[in-house]
């Protein structure tokens, strides 16, 4: 089974901490509008100041890597020799069942970042990843292209109810939530901070849903592979290669030879993740 807390275990978060990009955009507002009250001549400055401030904040939002709007596990802590092999967007009633056979043939347990809208459709296939000892993680409700532009509240029914349906379903608590395409604006880590979930990115991405090609995908997801790699492939919305099956069943046994040639364990979220609110 998995190692993940069971139900209802989580500690009351913590107050919400302002990340420091946040703070520095509230004081930029708030000294931006005390120099267009005292220099009146200022403001056309000062509006300047506040749109450049918002482009940043875009930029940063559509950064899956960043970490200005909050924390974003893009590695995995602790620096032991593991790695973590993530897959989005299933649970898909074709292509998972084949991608849990692979995995068990390999001797591999993995994370799979489930949209819970698939999962309601597939529970059995959702009990049979956990019972398989993989680790079920939160990929928001429906994978909505807008995800991005929401505000709190839609934010919080997209990521809360997907965590209290993948929960429900599953019977284990997710740890972890990944954005629809990494995609993301400044009210979504108060969300996860009050669902005790960290953010996780990845260090490496396949780009598996665009390419065919399953040597290019190889290529991008091993190059200058370390301890620490969290590496992404889709079973959800899969490309077909060569072969005619999808991607990822002829990239996972070469990537999991080629982590096991450089001597690293893979390991699941769950496994490698502490609880977001450790000391609370
Ligand atoms: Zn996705």
């Amino acid at each position: 089974m998995s190692a993940a807390p069971p139900l209802a275990s989580a500690p009351r978060p913590p107050r919400w901490p302002l990340p420091p990009f946040i703070t520095a955009t509230l004081g930029l507002h708030g000294a931006a509008a005390a120099a267009a009250l005292a220099l009146p001549g200022a403001w056309p400055w000062a509006a300047g100041a506040v749109a450049a401030n918002h482009l940043a904040i875009t930029a940063a939002g559509l950064w899956p890597r960043s970490t200005w709007l909050g924390p974003n596990v893009r590695r995995l802590p602790g620096g032991a020799a593991q790695v973590a092999l993530t897959i989005d967007d299933g649970p898909d009633p074709e292509v998972t069942p084949a991608v849990l056979d692979l995995l068990a043939e390999l001797g591999v347990r993995a994370s799979f970042f489930c949209i819970a809208e698939r999962a309601r459709a597939q529970p059995a296939l959702l009990r049979r990843i956990v019972a398989a000892g993989h680790s079920v993680q939160n990929h928001s409700l429906r994978h909505d292209h807008r995800f991005s532009l929401m505000g709190p509240r839609g934010l919080t029914r997209e990521v809360g109810d997907a965590q209290a349906l993948l929960a429900d379903l599953s019977g284990v608590q997710p740890q972890a939530f990944r954005a629809p395409a990494g995609l993301r604006n400044p009210f979504l880590d108060p969300v996860l901070h009050a669902l005790s979930l960290h953010l996780v990115s990845w260090t490496r991405r396949g780009f598996d849903t665009r390419t065919a090609d399953a040597d290019v995908v190889l290529a991008r997801l091993s190059r200058g592979l370390a301890a620490g790699d969290i590496l992404l492939l889709h079973d959800g919305n899969a490309r077909r290669g060569a072969s005619g099956r999808p991607l990822l069943l002829d990239v996972l046994p070469p990537l999991v030879a080629r982590c096991r040639a450089a001597g690293l364990r893979l390991v699941t979220l769950a496994e490698a993740l502490p609880p977001r609110h450790a000391a609370a």
